[in-house]
């Protein structure tokens, strides 16, 4: 399995914000970075061009001003579109970056995104025509509201944010969910770590993000010609990140 990453992801001030606090990616690179089974990929930044697949140009030209933040979330982007590229090959790949993007819409972005990098990846397939379908799965403790917002146009294109105050029904509802999904060109997980029991969302334990990589490898076998791809959007427990990311991607490989 791949991982996307670069050094740059480790960078702090970009923002001052949840997702961009120091150390958040130290915690989950120092785990899953020494994992032999993961090769490390470096991403490209993705090209303005990618962007506007899912942004209005004033969008992009306002987030342009802040040269930065700007050349972060690019990064964010272009990370996302080669584990989907990875992911069309058949090998698994886990974009892990920063900022994330499910609260991007097409001309505005709350809750520490910038650019919607599911949004975009899955986007600069379609165009390209590598897909026509995909499922979506967040497990992120809040609503992807802006990938919903994004992708709200392409009918083929199925989203899941599951909702449930208990791990088990948690779990249900996706198995439930995807055994009703005959087959789809790629799945792609917006990865949030902060469902974590003692992160905001107080659901799902180590071992259920193990079970939910296992679902997707298993859904993506039977349905999606082994295609999947994740990407990290949230999670601000530090001291059981790391982990957590590890049991999610060593289900999922
Ligand atoms: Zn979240």
């Amino acid at each position: 399995m791949k991982i996307l990453f670069h050094d740059k992801f480790y960078e702090s001030d970009y923002a001052d914000n949840g997702a961009s606090v120091p150390g958040r990616l130290e915690a989950i690179m120092g785990v899953i970075g020494r994992e032999s089974a993961f090769e490390i990929v470096r991403p490209q930044p993705a090209n303005e061009e990618d962007v506007l697949l899912a942004h209005t140009p004033p969008y992009v030209d306002a987030v342009k001003s802040n040269h930065r933040l700007y050349d972060m979330a690019a990064f964010a982007a272009g990370a996302a579109i080669m584990a989907a590229e990875i992911a069309i090959t058949g090998e698994p790949a886990f974009a892990c970056l920063r900022p994330p993007g499910h609260h991007a819409d097409r001309e505005s972005a709350w809750g520490y995104c910038v650019f919607c990098n599911m949004g975009i990846a899955l986007l600069k397939l379609k165009q390209q025509r590598k897909i026509e379908s995909a499922f979506v799965l967040d497990f992120d403790a809040h609503t992807g509201d802006g990938t919903k917002a994004v992708l709200l146009n392409w009918k083929e294109c199925i989203i899941l944010n599951p909702y449930a105050d208990n791990s088990q029904s948690y779990i249900q509802e996706i198995q439930n969910f995807v055994k009703e999904i005959p087959s789809v060109d790629i799945i792609g997980v917006c990865a949030g770590f902060d469902s974590y029991q003692k992160d905001v969302g107080r659901t799902l334990s180590t071992f259920d993000f193990y079970v939910i990589g296992v679902l997707m490898k298993k859904f993506a076998k039977r349905a999606a010609s082994h295609r999947r791809f994740a990407i990290l959007e949230g999670g601000y427990y530090l001291p059981d990140l790391g982990k957590n990311v590890l049991a999610f991607c060593q289900g999922f490989e």
